[in-house]
């Protein structure tokens, strides 16, 4: 295990500052004490004898009668950047104090020179993986009040991560290519949601409106703005993510169980799944004017602008 630990060594040497006291057990090449990490890795080993100063030179070692011990004739240009960059020999040391190393994880170059040397594994976790950018859709996959696994699986489609047999053909060449929703063209993502007939009349049917443009990420950025009423901007997100989780799940059935459901009765399971869903949020939150449920009831009376071919069939290839 230790020996696992030392190889990470590397890693972990880009965190530590080195405060300067006496400057007597300071690297002036190895440790990191002016902010630019160790001067070493700046200069490069082999031009470190350019500047004169040993390779095993302490800090205090390093200054002779308040200057750097780098020639101020040189015009190298490795010479020049490092004088450039070291502070001034004359006010560095601090004979009342000891050198000390600062765990700088988490901390700005202005922190990091005065706050204590604390370890936080939550700070140094972040400074190793620092937060993606944050992605315009966020707010449409992740809400309040979303259905964690319908929710998940429109991240992972938002990210293009879904096996879609266009992705598996890359590796099995042997496996059909054809959409086992509408037989009609190739499966990908783009194809599966929404412009597969069968998932495009089943999500104009759950939202009984039409988006003004039916491809997964266009709906995403449509969501925010589809209403300015906040209750039928909930409802959209969680009837858009109920059909996106179930058109996954029957496309999953009809390729690893043989078993095929017509797209009524998705619809049915969207809208029986998303009113419980509603109806648990509306006891959970304060109460609206109209209430979540008056404005689910309002939605379900009204028509829909589209006539769902695929909707009532009988036939269980839709
Ligand atoms: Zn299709």
């Amino acid at each position: 295990m230790w020996r696992r630990l030392l190889k990470l060594r590397h890693i972990a040497r880009s965190f530590l500052f080195c405060r300067i006291g006496m400057g007597n057990t300071c690297s002036f090449w190895q440790d990191n004490w002016t902010g630019w990490g160790p001067l070493i890795l700046l200069i490069g080993q082999q031009h470190t004898r350019l500047t004169g100063i040993p390779i095993n030179a302490t800090i205090s070692q390093a200054i002779q009668h308040g200057h750097w011990l780098i020639s101020t004739r040189s015009r190298n240009q490795l010479i020049s950047f490092l004088r450039s960059i070291l502070p001034p020999a004359d006010s560095i040391l601090h004979p009342s104090n000891m050198d000390s190393f600062a765990w700088t994880a988490g901390l700005d170059e202005a922190n990091f020179r005065i706050a204590p040397a604390r370890f936080s594994s939550s700070k140094t976790f972040t400074a190793l993986h620092p937060h993606p950018p944050k992605v315009p859709w966020h707010k449409s996959i992740w809400f309040s009040g979303r259905i964690p696994k319908h929710a998940f699986t429109c991240w992972v489609i938002a990210r293009d991560r879904l096996p879609t047999r266009d992705k598996i053909r890359r590796f099995s060449p042997q496996v059909p290519s054809i959409c086992v929703l509408c037989h009609s063209a190739p499966e990908t993502r783009d194809h599966l949601l929404f412009s597969c007939l069968y998932s495009h009349f089943l999500l104009i049917s759950a939202l009984h409106v039409i988006p003004p443009d039916l491809d997964f990420h266009s709906i995403l950025q449509w969501l925010p703005i589809s209403t300015a009423d906040s209750s039928l901007k909930l409802i959209y997100h969680l009837l858009f993510q109920a059909t996106a989780y179930l058109l996954w799940r029957e496309r999953n059935a009809r390729i690893h169980s043989m078993t095929s459901r017509p797209s009524s009765q998705l619809l049915k399971e969207i809208i029986t799944t998303v009113k419980a869903k509603l109806l648990a949020l509306s006891r959970s939150i304060p109460p609206r004017d109209p209430s979540l449920l008056q404005v689910w009831f309002r939605l379900q009376s009204s028509s829909s602008h589209v006539i769902n071919p695929f909707t009532f069939t009988t036939n269980h290839s839709f």
